[in-house]
């Protein structure tokens, strides 16, 4: 099967996501698969589980996958099972989705910010600067489908014995050097959200790590510690991932890498048409694969061109607005305006234009024109 964008596709109306296309495009397709599950009677674990596990095994690469209910719990079991907890400080970029630094603190510990480089990933250099003694673990975000410079990180994290949990939730199937997203650090952490590139109908995600203890520790701590039906070794929680969402991510990884093959296509047609005088997206570096969960440009009068595309139909969001040292939630960290200018700079200019599966090049080059018209224009 194929992903074939709709040729009748609005071109007044260009949403920023699709997820409801998407489905309609699959349904004939989905819906008896829901349906056997359903039918099955065994609606959480199981062999749907277990099926995607194997799969997702082969996909990413490492030797364990282990199937959650979303990315933010494989990110707090990936720290937990790794032994991050209270007293530890754990490294991570200030301009990410939320769920990144409140895992830390879920966890017990504490987040501690490095600041981005131009392509929105954490700068090894900065990393290196907040490294003290209570430094636990580093958490890059491969943030937009680009994995960050990970040969420096992990050459940081050999040289002071620290571990690396690598947030890969909009990373799926990108890669760095040759090496998938998620498969570098010790534990690499995954969202299936509907949003996402491999998108469930719901919540759901998973880890992946070549670590035995690891996976171990996940595997008991998302059924409650549960080693048989009435033995429990160590109390857990419930992170398990529901059956009907395992059935629906094993179809949907059959469709990923034309997912991914289309996104890159539209983000090269992006490339080819917006002004690169004013509309600044950061250069792939040679060993880069990237996957574009978002394609993100950095402008100068953002808000402004916000509201013309919106004005025009065309939807776009801003991932994200407000770096998460200036939320309120992460007042107590102590960090203030102008710790970290480049994550403040770019919050400031970045804008996210539609790049998904369904879009078409008439709309995308609309997008373009709409852009350009309104930069050029000024
Ligand atoms: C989506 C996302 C998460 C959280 O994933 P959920 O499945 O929604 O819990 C974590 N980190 C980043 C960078 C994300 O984009």
């Amino acid at each position: 099967m194929t992903i074939v964008p709709d040729a009748t596709a609005s071109l007044e109306s260009i949403p920023y996501v699709d997820i409801a296309g998407q489905f309609r495009a699959e349904r004939d397709v989905l819906m008896p698969i829901i349906e056997a599950v359903l039918a099955s009677g065994q609606h959480v674990g199981g062999a749907n589980e277990q099926s995607l596990e194997q799969a997702l095994t082969a996909w990413c690469g490492t030797k364990h996958v282990v199937a959650l209910n979303s990315g933010t719990d494989a990110l707090i079991l990936a720290l937990a099972g790794l032994g991050v907890g209270e007293g530890d400080e754990v490294i991570t970029p200030p301009n990410s989705f939320v769920a990144s630094t409140a895992v830390i603190h879920q966890v017990g510990a504490t987040p501690v910010f490095a600041d981005v480089l131009a392509d929105q990933n954490v700068d090894p250099v900065a990393i290196r600067k907040v490294i003290t003694s209570r430094t636990k673990a580093i958490m890059p975000v491969h943030l937009t489908g680009r994995v960050a410079d990970m040969h420096p990180i992990m050459e940081i994290a050999r040289e002071y014995d620290l571990a690396v949990v690598e947030d890969a939730a909009q990373s799926i199937g990108s890669r760095y050097d040759g090496k998938l997203a998620g498969s570098i650090g010790d534990v690499g952490c995954f969202s299936a959200h509907p949003l996402k590139n491999l998108n469930a109908c719901g919540d759901a995600g998973f880890l992946a790590t070549d670590r035995d203890d690891v996976a171990e520790y996940a595997r008991l701590a998302r059924n409650h510690g549960l080693v048989d039906r009435n033995t429990v070794t160590r109390f857990g929680t419930v992170s398990r991932m529901d059956s009907v969402q395992a059935a629906i991510l094993e179809f949907r990884l059959g469709r990923l890498e034309e997912i991914i093959g289309r996104r890159r296509a539209n983000a090269a047609l992006y490339r080819s048409l917006l002004d690169p005088k004013v509309a600044f997206s950061p250069p792939c570096r040679e060993v880069e694969f990237n996957t574009f969960h978002t394609f993100v440009i950095q402008v100068e009068r953002r808000d402004a061109l916000r509201r013309h595309l919106g004005d025009a139909g065309i939807g776009t969001a801003i991932h994200y607005p407000v770096p998460i040292h200036l939320q309120p939630a992460a007042a107590s960290l102590g960090y203030r305006e102008g710790d970290f200018p480049i994550t403040e700079r770019q919050a400031r200019r970045i804008i996210t234009l539609p790049v998904h599966q369904g879009l078409t090049d008439a709309q995308i080059r609309r997008v373009a024109t709409t852009v350009n018209e309104f930069l050029g224009a000024k």
